[in-house]
């Protein structure tokens, strides 16, 4: 999928007025877009905020390209991407960048400057691509969001257009595909389904959501296919030859409402987070990704999704001797029989190699999925990647917390509360890598606004082997 957007005054609408503009575009094996090898012509319709997403076809597989965009007389820059290997094809590695949470007014994103230093074959952003909120007048002027809280379709317009206006993100997304899905902030914080944080009423709620939704499709370069029957599906698998499937899971738009009014709950205050009608994906797309668990034969099942999926009790930060456990309800602790489902069909099945990406904790972890968390003697139905934000705060966190944290989770092996960044996974038939980069500075005081140039470091590398789920430090 190829995309533009026609906006000559991005921050206020687009600029476009009603107009349609014939669009068109060149596919070239080279940067200079000398050996074009496809050509094509569109319309930048006013109804879609002037944006085009153009689905090519009949390219090699397993190749990069390079293209650009004529319209109204202006040429875009040119952009790089690549197809995927084949079906049958036995690709001798896979890379990529896990990225989440890039609040704008949290920092610059020195992130995607060392992601466009790597030899990765495409990006995947698990959520929190944007943030709803109101400018924040304490914030200073050159990472400060424009207008209020988003409702409209031009409100979600102009956020994604600051957003993008963003010159490490914009030559992220010129260098590399990306492979998206959702999590709350592209709406709401927390939302649940049709249900809001806030007292907003359910048929004001619904037309936020449908802005929203309509900007997301419009914005990113999703094929549209997976909009089926007028409804927007965003989750949808790829295959990257026989390496691995991925799944790009929905966490949000068919969720049951987080238990007990959200926050942070105790098992003792909270029975609901047990209850076995909590759903995080919903009845068909569980469905849909255990039917495709089972027939799937690549070497790795990914299942990228946007919340922490493994437990997290955070009771032993109560004192020497907590009394209780405390666990997040948006989180899959909050959808504990779900959780249980999808891990005990992993078992069941003798699903191998499952590893699931998440994001937007604000943090980084690798740890196992066990199929009863009380139990470290349990079957491990996986391992889970958690990218750190890009910019988005995880809060206060000592050394002493984050070994608290650790040693009250024997399912967790790693944990770093202290850096923004990403994770960067090197994946082949025998091992998967992840290297966690952070940005150089430690936490730093909120709205201190970090710079772009800041260099990355290697936090910490975790990899497992084919056909064993155990993090081994490396
Ligand atoms: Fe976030
Ligand atoms: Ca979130």
């Amino acid at each position: 999928m190829l995309w533009t957007r026609l906006a000559p005054d991005p921050l206020n609408g687009g600029g476009m007025h009603r107009h349609r503009v014939e669009v068109t575009w060149q596919v070239a094996t080279d940067p200079r877009m000398l050996d074009v090898v496809r050509v094509g012509g569109t319309i930048a319709h006013p109804g879609a905020g002037h944006a085009v997403s153009i689905r090519v076809e009949g390219l090699r597989s397993d190749t990069w390209y390079y293209y650009q965009f004529v319209a109204a007389g202006e040429r875009s820059r040119i952009g790089r991407t690549r197809t995927f290997p084949s079906f049958s094809s036995t690709p001798p590695e896979m890379r990529f960048a896990l990225v989440s949470c890039q609040n704008y007014e949290h920092g610059f994103f020195a992130a995607y400057r060392d992601i466009c230093r790597q030899q990765i074959d495409f990006v995947t952003h698990v959520g929190d691509y944007i943030y709803e909120s109101a400018a924040n007048p304490n914030v200073p002027d050159e990472r400060r969001h424009t207008g209020g809280k988003l409702e409209s379709v031009d409100d979600y317009r102009n956020r994604y257009a600051l957003y993008r206006l963003d010159p490490d993100l914009q030559n992220a997304h010129a260098g590399f595909p990306f492979l998206v899905t959702w999590d709350d902030h592209e709406v709401d914080n927390n939302y649940a389904g049709l249900i809001p944080e806030d007292n907003q009423s359910p048929q004001e709620f619904l037309r936020k959501r449908e802005n929203a939704y309509r900007v997301y499709k419009e914005t990113m370069p999703l094929r549209i296919d997976s909009f089926r029957r007028a409804k927007t599906r965003i989750y949808r698998r790829l295959r990257f030859g026989a390496l691995a499937e991925l799944f790009m899971l929905d966490c949000r738009q068919y969720r049951t409402d987080q238990p007990c009014g959200d926050g942070t709950k105790t098992l003792q205050s909270c029975p609901a987070m047990i209850d076995p009608s909590a759903t995080m994906l919903g009845v068909h797309q569980e469905e849909w990704l255990y039917r495709n668990l089972v027939r799937s034969r690549a070497n790795w099942n990914v299942l990228a999704q946007s919340v922490l999926m493994m437990r997290l009790d955070l009771g032993a930060l109560l004192g020497p001797n907590p009394p209780l456990n405390l666990f997040q309800m948006d989180t899959w602790d909050g959808y504990q029989a779900a959780r249980d489902r999808l891990t005990a069909f992993i078992a069941q099945n003798h699903v191998e190699n499952i590893v699931v990406l998440s994001g937007d904790i604000h943090s980084s972890w690798a740890g196992e999925l066990k199929c009863d968390f009380s139990n470290p003697d349990s079957p491990t139905a996986g391992t889970e990647i958690v990218c750190s934000g890009v910019t988005s705060k995880f809060g206060r966190v000592n050394d002493a917390e984050m070994q608290t944290i650790v040693s009250s989770n024997p399912h967790v092996r790693f944990f770093d509360g202290l850096h923004r960044g990403y994770a960067l996974c090197t994946v082949t038939p025998h091992e998967w890598r992840t290297d966690f980069r952070a940005v150089t500075r430690a936490e730093s005081p909120i709205f201190s606004v970090p710079a772009a140039d800041l260099p990355l470091f290697n936090l910490a590398s975790y990899a497992i082997r084919n056909g064993d789920p155990q993090l081994t430090q490396v």
